[in-house]
């Protein structure tokens, strides 16, 4: 008996042990990880939405006793901000999205997470205990005229996020005011980062970054900035089940127009969370389930205080953010200058460029980089060793509109190599649905493959085409694999 009461103390001290060692809670992570699709707002699908599109989702909340929405100002173009607030705990949490107008996928999460809410089903404990110990404030989208154009920045062409102190814009104003009003203990601003930042010097894709702001230059650590660096180990803990080596580190150089860091300095724990890249993700839907288990599982450690139980130092073991990712890396290649062949890496860019009112969008690929590229990585990579670099055909006949192109069998003679289309007279649009490239009737039809170039172009290997390059995307024909997606017009 008495054996068995030690044996009893010790597994309940080694439970004590492992709940404080371990603060956050996993399981709850991994059950929204596997119940997500009950919770996804299927009225958003993709990244370019404007305000038109979650105005009625917003609506929806107004018709639920639990929460309310608050007009609380507008844009410069005077569409409404507005703030849903949820619970009714001692702990203030306030949560933004979208301060920049290109970076919509916490926006996205945030739905999912208001569906969470509202629901019945397997949270409702942890629900009550949620909004028990928390009241929730949400903005999203506090640039609706930014997502409008699905640009950075507002419509007074000022980033937001460097308005912290002169406070031009209202949406800055909105913010600034929320802050100082409701002084949250947790802030959660939420953005979008570029997709090719690397986990350190690695070839993994940082598809989610945290940051723990500095609130001033020697980037010191008070208890308010303390606490963010906590709450961060444990959301990273909960990420790296679902993306192992996938979370970087922002750098915590002080901005000192920002708000993150502002805000940490207006003694509300801030936590930046960036929305990165992950393969085969262009819609950026995985991520945007990534942002509503992290989000969740750190305002459970929020509620439940478990944050408390992590050490600051496990944050700084979180590789930093680096650039070392190209979206294409060719390896390799042969290419003749002045007759003589030469070795070279070609580093490719694929940018997006917004079509019609931003609801779409095209690409315009760029030669970045040129020469030993070896210590990077390309999201794709393409070993071409024994291949030579060749420009890409041009078709004999001029076209006399881009409609024209519907005359023709593009798949095949993308097959013999035949990239380039002229045009005979101008046209306005940048890029164009059809894989191919296409020359305004002032564009010089033949220049060499080198930095700042639209990659087009051929490998052959001898005389056998082995891959066709257009506007940065590729067809391998060897393998009949087809990666060709929207042309350009140069
Ligand atoms: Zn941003």
């Amino acid at each position: 008996m008495l054996k068995f009461t030690t044996a009893f103390l010790i597994f309940a001290f080694n439970l004590l042990l492992m709940t404080s060692l371990f603060g956050q809670d996993l399981s709850l992570s991994r059950q929204l990880f596997d119940t997500y699709d009950t919770y996804r707002e299927p009225g958003l699908t993709h990244r370019r939405f404007k305000q038109s599109d979650i105005l009625p989702l917003i609506d929806q909340l107004k018709t639920d006793s639990r929460f309310e929405v608050t007009n609380v100002g507008e844009s410069v173009e005077k569409r409404p901000i507005q703030l849903i607030k949820v619970g009714n705990g001692p702990r203030k949490v306030l949560l933004w999205s979208q301060m920049h107008g290109d970076e919509p996928s916490a926006t996205m999460a945030l739905f999912d997470i208001f569906n969470w809410l509202r629901r019945e089903g397997p949270f409702d404990a942890f629900k009550k205990q949620l909004l028990a110990e928390t009241t929730l404030y949400f903005v999203p989208m506090l640039n609706p005229d930014g997502a409008e154009r699905y640009q950075r920045r507002n419509v007074l062409d000022i980033d937001l996020n460097r308005d912290a102190l002169r406070l031009q814009s209202p949406e800055s104003v909105i913010l600034k005011g929320l802050q100082q009003s409701l002084k949250p203990l947790v802030g959660f601003n939420l953005h979008d980062q570029g997709t090719r930042y690397s986990v350190g010097h690695s070839r993994k894709q940082a598809t989610i970054s945290f940051l723990a702001t500095a609130y001033d230059e020697a980037r010191n650590i008070n208890p308010v900035r303390e606490r963010s660096m906590q709450l961060i180990v444990g959301m990273n803990r909960v990420l790296q089940q679902f993306i192992p080596g996938g979370v970087g580190r922002y750098s915590d150089e002080f901005e000192p127009r920002a708000f993150g860091d502002n805000i940490q300095k207006w003694g509300t724990t801030l936590i930046l969370i960036e929305s990165g890249g992950y393969p085969n993700d262009p819609e950026k839907q995985f991520i945007r389930k990534l942002n509503y288990i992290a989000i969740l599982s750190g305002l459970q450690a929020i509620a439940t205080d478990a944050y408390k139980t992590e050490s600051r130092s496990e944050y700084n073991t979180i590789p930093e953010n680096d650039r070392y990712l190209f979206d294409v890396l060719i390896r390799n290649a042969q290419i003749m200058r002045g007759g003589k062949p030469v070795t070279v890496d070609l580093g490719i860019n694929r940018y997006e460029v917004n079509v019609g009112n931003a609801a779409t969008f095209g690409y315009r690929s760029s030669i970045d980089d040129f020469g030993d590229l070896s210590p990077f990585f390309g999201i794709e990579e393409i070993d071409a060793t024994g291949l030579t670099l060749a420009p890409g055909r041009i078709y004999p006949d001029t076209l006399r509109s881009m409609a024209d192109l519907k005359k023709y069998k593009l798949d095949s003679l993308l097959q013999q190599g035949v990239t380039t289309f002229r045009l005979a007279s101008p046209s306005r649009a940048t890029t164009h649905l059809s894989p191919v490239h296409l020359l305004q009737p002032t564009t010089t039809a033949v220049r060499p493959v080198q930095t700042g170039r639209i990659p087009t172009f051929l490998l052959l290997r001898g005389k056998q085409l082995r891959y066709v390059f257009v506007n940065g995307f590729w067809l391998d024909v060897a393998n009949q694999s087809n990666k060709l997606a929207t042309g350009v017009v140069e």
